[in-house]
């Protein structure tokens, strides 16, 4: 996730964010071997950034789970002013991202990080990670319904979903007939689960991540995090 170079060098405690303007405006600054003397320029945490020669310090690597409520926003900031999902990490000193999104009305498993590496892992679609999720739909899918969704689906007319695993876990009875579906995918299309269901005429109500990457929820409860355990990162690798 991209910051601007004067933020992360304030951070960081070279000096304060006018201080840093400056000296990135007077040269004293580079960016991967290269002096960078404009303001505006952004950096990731896998760049190299050095001052007048020495490189600023390296964050040690952080990896937390949140379970995400539904109302919060997977991002760093919102020009919106939205609650994002770092207001749960006021504590936290390193510079987290979250890694990959969850819709504003989806609640579950969100893993944040400021490993870069680890990040492009699990979120390049050639990796195929595996999500799981709770889904409440209208209605109740029948036989062949189902097989789409295990075979794919096509979306909007324009692209045909990955074949994804689907067990139907509760049937309710209530007026509107909901049920609710535990579904895997390993793509990570925009809006995808809600869409898939779209497709075969079962719109979404309420959806919940249960799992990333095999990292769970464990006990958590909405809004709360905890750090993951060194062989959880280990498995993720
Ligand atoms: N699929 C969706 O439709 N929304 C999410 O938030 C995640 C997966």
């Amino acid at each position: 996730m991209s910051e601007r170079l004067q933020k992360v060098m304030a951070h960081d405690g070279v000096a304060s964010r006018r201080k840093s303007e400056e000296l990135i405006s007077t040269g004293h600054v580079k960016v991967n071997g290269k002096v960078v003397n404009q303001l505006g320029v952004k950096v990731d945490p896998t760049d190299r950034i050095e001052v007048d020669g020495t490189p600023l310090k390296k964050e040690r690597l952080v990896y937390f789970a949140l379970y995400k409520p539904r109302g919060v926003i997977s991002s760093v900031n919102d020009e919106k002013d939205r609650k994002t999902v770092l207001s749960f990490f006021k504590k936290v000193p390193e510079r987290i991202y979250p890694v990959g999104r969850l819709d504003y009305d989806t609640s579950g498993l969100l893993i944040l990080t400021n490993d870069g590496t680890l990040d492009f892992q699990l979120t390049h679609p050639k990796y195929e990670i595996k999500k799981t999720y709770l889904v409440k739909v209208i209605g109740k899918l029948n036989h062949e319904e189902l097989k789409k969704i295990r075979e794919g689906v096509l979306i909007n007319g324009k692209y045909k979903s990955a074949p994804a695993e689907v067990e139907v876990i509760a049937k309710a009875g209530n007026s509107k007939n909901n049920s609710m579906l535990r579904l895997t995918i390993h793509e990570g299309k925009n809006h995808e689960v809600k869409e898939m269901l779209k497709a075969v005429g079962h719109p979404v109500e309420k959806l919940k991540r249960a799992e990333f990457a095999g990292i769970g929820l464990e006990n958590l409860q909405p809004g709360e995090f905890r750090q993951l355990r060194k062989r959880e990162v280990r498995d993720l690798y």
